[in-house]
């Protein structure tokens, strides 16, 4: 969409509604799940060692994006083996499972992400991964440390749980592995993106999707939601602030870029809140300035690198334009010229819960989890965003912290010390296994339950 209609839009939007309606979800009951919860519980619990070993297997052997060959096989090998009808190769690694119920409608997807990152893993675990590769030219340590390796395992667990109750699924589940979450290598395509023009969403197409992502900032047995914004849109961002090079004792001889930059800076990071609604959360961060060589001269040009977030699939675009505005004319005001990339090409929507699909399955999670909670949005990015803008799609975290082990002390996502309690996994498989089943037996248009 072009960005006068998105500020036509955004204008209609603020003259008539005045506030925002929050996308506060009021539940919706759900049809009784019966005796077929207590089945789910039962096979949860009789799949637990398989989980297991294929979370520890998974973990053991690490895969950087768009390299996890060995993963992807041995989902395939499992899928076939339960009779899912088995896609591969799929945006280079993903694997698409379809499992056809007793009916062929309604279909509903769910999705893990297969890949880890260049981290040393500095956790003593019998199983931990002592695997090297080679990341943009460096030799790297690989690790498991977002915690796919769980999503993966999770994933097939519900897979075998679905598969083994067949005539008790009334309709289609598509189970995607997707590569690359944590974005491809430079100059390769990857992800999402590339799992949804590949087809991932085609034949049969999904009418929702599920995903949830491990965290150790909630313990075992928690689990936490949001509907709306649930993670931000992510857009790099490159001001190129050109001046004229002199000596630095005589700047008034040339044009300096680095008192420009620097007030650029100042000005951009103040956008959000200010000149954006504060209501609508954004963040726009500079993390590398690049310019000049030695103390007495002032350069030609300054380079700036940053981030653009955003919690609003609109405000993201005002975002945007404010910040090419504001470079552009403090620059100018300095009689210097900012020349300003935004990358909305190759950056991540808004991970946006739709409201009504969180009104739908929230009741499945209020019976399933110990511990619900909901959770503040993140100003982090995921990649299950573009499946959202297809489809209506609901994501969702699960804790993975030891009980004993607090908040404060338990090492974040992508450290080398991030550690998955194992004890939480079943939960997430329960938690996948009903959403598919409540999605199936309460959307829109199904006939309700006897
Ligand atoms: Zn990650
Ligand atoms: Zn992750």
């Amino acid at each position: 969409m072009t960005r006068h209609v998105w500020v036509s839009i955004l204008a209609l939007w603020l003259c008539a509604c005045g506030d925002p309606e929050s996308p506060v979800a009021a539940p919706q009951a759900e049809r009784a799940p019966g005796a077929r919860a207590g089945e789910v519980e039962r096979r949860v619990r009789g799949i637990e060692p398989r989980l297991i070993a294929w979370r520890r297997d998974f973990h053991q052997h690490p895969e950087l994006s768009n390299r996890e060959f060995r993963t992807a096989e041995r989902v395939a090998q499992e899928l076939e083996r339960m009779g899912l009808d088995v896609r591969t190769g799929v945006a280079h690694t993903g694997v698409v499972g379809v499992l056809r119920g007793t009916q062929t409608q309604p279909v509903v997807a769910l999705r893990a992400d297969m890949d880890a990152l260049p981290v040393t893993e500095e956790v003593d675990l019998p199983f931990a991964s002592r695997e090297r590769a080679s990341y943009l030219g460096r030799e790297v340590g690989v690790m498991h440390a977002c915690g796919h390796d769980a999503h993966t395992a999770i994933l097939l667990a519900t897979a075998e749980v679905l598969s083994g109750m067949r005539e008790q699924v009334p309709g289609t589940v598509v189970f995607l592995f997707q590569p690359a979450e944590e974005r491809p290598p430079p100059g390769e395509e990857g992800g999402a993106r590339l799992m949804i023009e590949e087809g991932a969403l085609e034949g049969p197409r999904p009418e929702a999707i599920f995903a949830l992502h491990v965290v150790s900032e909630h313990p075992v047995g928690t689990m936490a939601w949001l509907a709306g914004g649930a993670m931000a849109s992510s857009d790099r961002l490159e001001i190129r602030v050109k001046g004229r090079q002199t000596h630095a004792a005589y700047p008034w001889r040339g044009v300096d870029p680095i008192a420009a930059a620097a007030r650029i800076v100042l000005r951009i990071e103040s956008i959000p809140g200010r000149e954006t609604d504060a209501r609508l959360p954004g963040v726009v961060s500079v993390g590398a300035i690049h310019g000049g060589v030695r103390h007495n001269i002032i350069p030609d040009e300054v380079e700036l690198l940053g981030t653009i977030r955003s919690l609003d699939r609109d405000a993201r675009w005002t975002l945007h334009e404010r910040v090419r505005q504001v470079a552009e004319s403090v620059a100018a005001s300095s009689g210097a010229v900012a020349e300003v990339e935004i990358d909305a090409e190759n950056g991540y929507p808004v991970t946006w819960n739709d409201p009504e699909l969180a009104r739908l399955v929230l009741p499945t999670l209020e019976r399933v989890a110990p511990r619900l909670v909901e959770a503040r949005p993140r100003t982090g990015a995921e990649d299950f965003a573009f499946y959202q803008q297809q489809i209506p799609g609901f994501y969702f975290w699960l804790g993975v912290r030891p009980p004993q082990v607090s908040a404060e002390e338990a090492a974040p996502n992508h450290s080398p010390r991030f550690f998955v309690d194992e004890a939480a996994l079943p939960l997430g498989v329960r938690a996948m296994t009903e959403l598919a089943l409540g999605y199936l037996t309460n959307a829109p248009g199904t006939a309700p339950a006897r």
